[in-house]
């Protein structure tokens, strides 16, 4: 893309995830059906190459492939292995034991473990050979607008310095026209975000709430767990009454595991670490004795929109439509989002194509997105599990209890609607906090030897993170006065603890004085300061394209 020039397109996708090749691969399909071969298909993504910001679990249901994809066997879809074994371990500070059964949504037989980086540059090598234009390395910053209607996207300046000047090497961002403008950006887009903001779109939503998944990728010695092989762990390190999550095992080919800890970020401790809970869950004898011998590959974190279908906004407007975790196509209650984003994919691509044809991109036209929806798949699975991820919110034995009485009512449940609180509001402050803090609790298990646990720094390592140092700070302090008097003196700094790559750091100068320091390089883009900063002290705008982390196999 020359980044001086405005560029025209048909249809403008932002963000190469399942979702975004999803929509792009169904679109070229669609137009080619109708025997339609002028349309202009491009896909922005802001990762260094395709699959490079992307990070799952993953154990995906491949049923979707066959409406999907439906030339293509399943045995030439770069997945990982087909999962065997499946068991739910209960965990406590020393025991294991396997639940007799699975909680319901949680079975895993028949689907397959994947990476889903790898699998995004497959898709995006199918979606090049169908002729949509796929440009990696561009962070798109904003929508643009013509006459209060979306129409069209503009990239980010480069060649500024940390104060916003220009430097020699300046670069104005592209503007993109676009007669049709999807958003793809994942979890918590920073774009979608605006839009839905500007727009309204979320108007009688639930608040959207959000988990952090902090995850490992290691290779250990053969024998220690088999291909094909899922675990999931409830119970400890986390707290029943008042975490919501566990843990994820998956042993893959080549003596590979892929594990990690999943939280809701509706955790009231203002001292809790996601990423150090995380390194004490490894500590536990169920999680070592299969690391044992082993060393780390990657680590990445990432959120995942729990909301569910009340807390999804109106993902469609005049030019626009919004797919996967960014419009909140997630269902909590199997952890499970890659299937939904590919239907929300192509989805969007029908209505799209439909419009392209009507030359009619209004609101109106592009509703058949949401009539799709709605006779769709993704809308049965998520509008039983409606009510699952509100439920938990006083913990997991009452919100087990909730739960029980949805399955028997189709989601309903005995309450009705669930509403939720926004992440960012439940936390509470230092004095207000009555439980034991996260450093006392797990007193003796911190100490990160670097080789099988590891302190923040060592694992960003292992994410490839980069960011150019001359830009302004991509992680935006919305009112800093407020956030010393709020954010520091009242909470003490939960960033310093919620951030998984030690972005923030609360410093003490000799007089006492506390202040913010921000090594904003280390960023792993899981944008959890975006969500969970009390008062919204914190805004993550996307740096340069193709700065962040470098994910292979994740
Ligand atoms: C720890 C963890 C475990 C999970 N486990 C599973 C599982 O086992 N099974 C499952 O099905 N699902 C799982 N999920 C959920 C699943 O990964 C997501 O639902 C899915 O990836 C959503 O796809 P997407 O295309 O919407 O977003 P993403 O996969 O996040 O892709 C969005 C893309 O947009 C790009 N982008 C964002 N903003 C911009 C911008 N402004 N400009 C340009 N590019 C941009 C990003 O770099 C990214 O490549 C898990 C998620 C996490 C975090
Ligand atoms: S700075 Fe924000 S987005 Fe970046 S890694 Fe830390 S919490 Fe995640």
């Amino acid at each position: 893309m020359d980044s001086t020039d405005t560029v025209s397109t048909d249809v403008l996708i932002v963000g190469g995830g399942p979702s975004g090749l999803a929509a792009a691969i169904h679109l070229a399909d669609s137009l080619k059906k109708r025997g339609i071969d002028d349309k202009r298909i491009m896909l922005i993504e802001k990762g260094n190459a395709i699959g490079s910001h992307n990070l799952s679990g993953a154990v995906i249901d491949p049923k979707i492939f066959k409406t999907f994809l439906p030339d293509v066997d399943i045995s030439e879809i770069p997945l990982d292995s087909e999962v065997t074994v499946d068991k739910t371990m209960f965990l406590t500070e020393t025991s294991d034991n396997a639940l007799p059964f699975h909680p319901p949504y949680m079975n895993n037989i028949g689907n397959y473990s994947a990476s889903i980086s790898k699998l995004c540059k497959y898709l995006a090598q199918i979606a090049e050979d169908k002729g949509v234009e796929i440009y990696s390395g561009f962070a798109v910053e904003d929508v643009i607008y013509k006459d209060g209607k979306v129409s069209g996207v503009k990239t980010k300046d480069t060649g500024v310095d940390h104060h916003g000047k220009n430097l020699k090497n300046f670069q104005e961002g592209t503007t993109v026209e676009a007669a049709i403008t999807i958003l793809a950006e994942g979890t918590r887009g920073s774009v979608a975000k605006k839009v839905i903001d500007a727009l309204d779109l979320d108007t009688g939503c639930n608040e959207q709430i959000y988990s952090l998944g902090v995850k490992e990728l290691w290779s250990v010695p053969e024998g220690n767990i088999e291909a094909g092989t899922v675990y999931h762990t409830m119970g400890y390190p986390l707290q029943s009454g008042s975490e919501f999550g566990g843990g994820f095992i998956y042993g893959l080919e080549d003596n590979k595991v892929a594990l990690g800890l999943v939280v809701g970020l509706d955790y009231k401790d203002p001292s809790f670490d996601v990423h150090a809970a995380m390194q004490v869950w490894k500590q536990h004898p169920f999680v070592s004795k299969i690391l044992e011998g082993g060393t780390i590959q990657e680590f990445g974190a990432k959120t995942l929109p729990e909301g569910g279908y009340y807390a999804m906004p109106k993902f469609y407007d005049d030019n626009l439509m919004i797919v996967g975790d960014s419009a909140g196509f997630l269902t909590t209650a199997r952890l499970k989002g890659i299937h939904l984003a590919i239907e929300s994919g192509m989805m969007a691509a029908k209505a799209a194509a439909k419009a392209l044809v009507s030359g009619d991109t209004s609101k109106a036209s592009l509703s058949y997105y949401n009539e799709l929806f709605e006779q769709s798949n993704a809308y049965e699975e998520m509008y039983r599990a409606r009510n699952f991820r509100q439920a938990f919110d006083k913990g997991m034995l009452l919100g087990g209890l909730q739960f029980a009485t949805q399955l028997i009512t189709g989601g309903a449940g005995v309450l009705g609607r669930l509403r939720t609180e926004k992440d960012s509001e439940v936390l509470m402050s230092l004095n207000a906090f009555t439980g034991v803090p996260f450093a006392q609790r797990f007193e003796g298990k911190l100490e990160f030897d670097k080789k099988f646990t590891f302190d923040k720094v060592t694992d960003v390592f292992y994410s490839k993170a980069n960011h150019e140092e001359e830009q302004l700070c991509h992680l935006v302090l919305n009112n800093p006065e407020n956030y010393n008097k709020v954010n520091i003196e009242q909470y003490g700094c939960p960033e310093a603890s919620f951030c998984p790559a030690e972005v923030y750091e609360l410093h003490t100068d000799k007089e006492g004085h506390k202040e913010l320091r921000i090594h904003a390089e280390n960023c792993v883009h899981c944008k959890t300061c975006d969500i969970k900063s009390p008062a919204a002290g914190i805004t993550w705008v996307v740096p340069y394209g193709g700065d962040g982390p470098d994910y292979e196999y994740m």
